[in-house]
């Protein structure tokens, strides 16, 4: 099994420790590769994404342990982008000069039409709900529909390599407002799978739900995995870890349950390994 993931956090954002800290988990669980990726810069104040005048000095310490760990295992600088229209930068600009190895597109806020203001899905469960209630007069639907809207923008206007937890939107519902297995959910599923072919990006599998206890599945779930391998989208698995503890939580699982998909191989913007 060789092991890697490209979706972390450390100090530089809401993670703990410094970026050395995991290149030392990682390599005592014999890792192959290991990618950064803080959250982009937003223009308000917010508790996780990476202040711009810090971008400098995470690129460069990133870069002293690439040199200093070269042949033990494989640093890579990455960026997990926040896309929300009228307020995230154009990734092209956040990405200028390829400072970046590789980047990661995802969706945590959902900008409400003709209104300053956000849906926060992967914030505090609360929010989660009273957010449907005062932006979309309490229709789960119109709310799920505008998250999965604004993903597939991302897609069509934005450069990116790997999309981020792609169905976050189920986190905290837990099958209560929707389920995930009516039809409605299942066609903007369907046309958000469409346009990451289209626009051939690599999916994610996602840990990171499960093993905090956010989420009963994976991001995506099962079921969407299997769709993924119809449509020969590439695969691989991350774990979003915040910790280095966590760096490889649920990797061995998420392994096995691509194979048993009948996955052969999992495809990252670096290399491909076989299952
Ligand atoms: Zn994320
Ligand atoms: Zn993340």
């Amino acid at each position: 099994m060789i092991k890697y993931n490209f979706h972390s956090h450390s100090e530089f954002c809401d993670g703990k420790e410094k970026l050395e800290d995991y290149i030392n988990a990682a390599i005592s669980k014999g890792f192959k590769a290991f990618g950064f990726s803080p959250h982009s810069p937003l223009p308000f104040e917010n508790e996780w994404s990476i202040k711009e005048e810090n971008l400098d000095s995470y690129i460069k310490t990133a870069q002293e342990l690439k040199n200093k760990y070269k042949g033990k295992i494989d640093i890579y600088t990455g960026i997990e982008l926040d896309y929300i229209p009228g307020y995230s930068d154009d990734f092209e600009k956040i990405t200028k000069n390829g400072r970046f190895d590789y980047r990661i597109g995802s969706v945590h806020l959902v900008r409400i039409k003709n209104s300053p203001e956000t849906w926060f899905i992967d914030g505090k469960e609360e929010f989660f709900f009273t957010g449907i209630d005062k932006h979309f007069g309490g229709d789960v639907k119109k709310a799920v529909e505008a998250f999965y809207m604004q993903t597939i923008e991302m897609l069509q206007t934005q450069k990116f390599d790997i999309i981020g937890h792609f169905d976050k939107v189920k986190m905290h519902n837990k099958e209560r407002l929707f389920s995930t297995k009516e039809n409605w959910y299942k066609n903007l599923v369907n046309i958000t799978l469409q346009e990451i072919k289209k626009q051939n990006r690599i999916v994610e599998l996602n840990t990171r739900g499960v093993y905090t206890g956010k989420s009963n599945e994976y991001f995506p779930s099962e079921e969407i995995l299997y769709e993924c391998k119809k449509l020969e989208i590439p695969l691989m698995i991350s774990t979003d870890s915040h910790m280095p503890e966590q760096i490889d939580n649920h990797f061995a699982e998420a392994y096995y349950m691509l194979k048993n998909i009948g996955f052969t191989k999992v495809v990252t913007p670096f290399f491909e390994a076989e299952l």
